[in-house]
């Protein structure tokens, strides 16, 4: 492995589900639902496969795709994207982010990432060759906020991209607008470009909104905006994701995507497109169903023990281990599927301050309710 590549050596969702299968333990590590997505969106794959879609799409996406992801945007943030030159078919968030930092980031040039951050950005500057520099969100009562002057005072003449998450994982905070406008006016007055990563857009509860950072003044011209499929319509499996923004942003996450993967998931593409036109009812009940999925877990948490922060949207939470007498979220979370047959990750691997973070550790709840449940009475053992 080339010396850039060798601390991304394994990811920690791969060595946290597979001590799960070993300990037959309930996984609420890695995030993925275990029910299925809308019946009419698993019956148009079904039937695009049927009808013989099953060779390369066009390059940028199938046009029915970015027009769909074109109405919803225009629909839900009033964003106005040309779907040719403005809507990029991706496989999944991943190569969104991926391509968009290889396609815009110089090597040497910096990207600006709030800590903990999802584990494929940092693995993406390092193939890009650029250099990351994080900083660490800060808490504020039960949840988490953006340390304004720490990003400020970690911008530099390199500083080109700055790569936000919300609502955010591992945490599961969703920004406030106050705090996006204030990074929207960081990124304009230094010329930074933004990836948004918006996976997690719909997801949000107890009456807050999601803020497109694009909205914002002096914003869109310089943000690549990503999401996916993969947890708006419960298939993490089907990979099939999207860039927007300029065109002149998209041409060069483009430029890079096409000798990553050329194109992906043809019969999705269509599939994902009837979802995003036709199932936003499922949608909403989705949320409506995790945010009651959150309150079990939170409960039990609590119940065990644990001080949870943040929850305000995505499929997570994250607990202080520190009032059960442990420190170390790492060494809990490798002993934790023996101990009680449930599976977490640690939040520190997400981190450039593992010590900082040592006692945190992550919990998905977008399981069903028995398999909840049931991870509930197991976790209050615990306490
Ligand atoms: N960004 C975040 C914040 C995520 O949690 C994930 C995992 N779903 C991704 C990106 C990757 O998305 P995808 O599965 O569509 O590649
Ligand atoms: N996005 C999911 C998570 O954060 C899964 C990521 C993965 O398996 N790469 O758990």
């Amino acid at each position: 492995t080339v010396s850039r590549l060798r601390p991304f050596a394994s990811t920690i969702f791969a060595e946290m589900t597979a001590l799960a299968v070993e300990h037959d333990a309930i996984n609420l590590g890695q995030g993925f639902p275990d029910t299925d997505g809308p019946v009419s969106m698993l019956d148009t794959a079904r039937q695009a496969i049927a009808d013989g879609l099953n060779q390369y799409p066009p390059g940028p996406g199938m046009p029915v795709l970015r027009h769909a992801v074109a109405a919803d945007r225009l629909a839900r943030y009033g964003l106005d994207h040309d779907p040719d030159s403005e809507v990029l078919v991706t496989v999944g968030a991943t190569e969104a982010i991926s391509a968009a930092i290889l396609g815009l980031v110089e090597p040497g040039e910096e990207v600006l990432l709030i800590e903990p951050y999802y584990d494929s950005y940092a693995a993406s500057v390092a193939l890009a060759g650029a250099v990351r520099r994080t900083v660490p969100l800060v808490r504020s009562g039960e949840s988490f906020a953006v340390d304004l002057d720490g990003l400020r005072d970690a911008v530099t003449s390199k500083t080109r991209m700055l790569v936000l998450n919300t609502p955010h994982n591992p945490t599961g905070t969703v920004f406030t607008r106050e705090e996006l406008e204030a990074i929207a006016r960081l990124a304009c007055a230094h010329d930074l470009l933004v990836l948004s990563d918006e996976v997690y857009e719909h997801l949000v509860f107890d009456g807050r909104t999601h803020t497109a950072i694009a909205t914002l003044p002096g914003m869109y011209e310089r943000t690549v905006s990503v999401s996916s499929a993969a947890k708006t319509f419960n298939v993490t499996g089907w990979k099939i994701g999207w860039a927007c923004g300029p065109a002149e942003l998209i041409d060069a996450v483009r430029t890079a995507k096409q000798y990553m993967s050329f194109v992906g998931g043809g019969p999705f593409q269509p599939a994902v497109a009837h979802a995003l036109t036709h199932e936003q009812q499922w949608v909403r009940r989705l949320r409506d169903s995790l945010q009651t999925k959150r309150d079990v877990l939170y409960d039990a948490l609590v119940a065990a023990g644990l001080e949870v922060r943040s929850g305000g949207g995505t499929y997570y939470l994250c607990a202080d281990i520190t009032g059960i007498g442990e420190h170390d979220g790492i060494e809990f979370c490798r002993n934790l599927p023996a101990r009680i047959g449930v599976a977490g990750v640690p939040v520190s691997v997400f981190t450039d301050h593992p010590t900082k973070w040592k006692p945190l550790v992550r919990f998905a709840f977008c399981k069903q309710d028995q398999v909840l449940d049931e991870a509930a009475r197991r976790l209050r053992a615990l306490g």
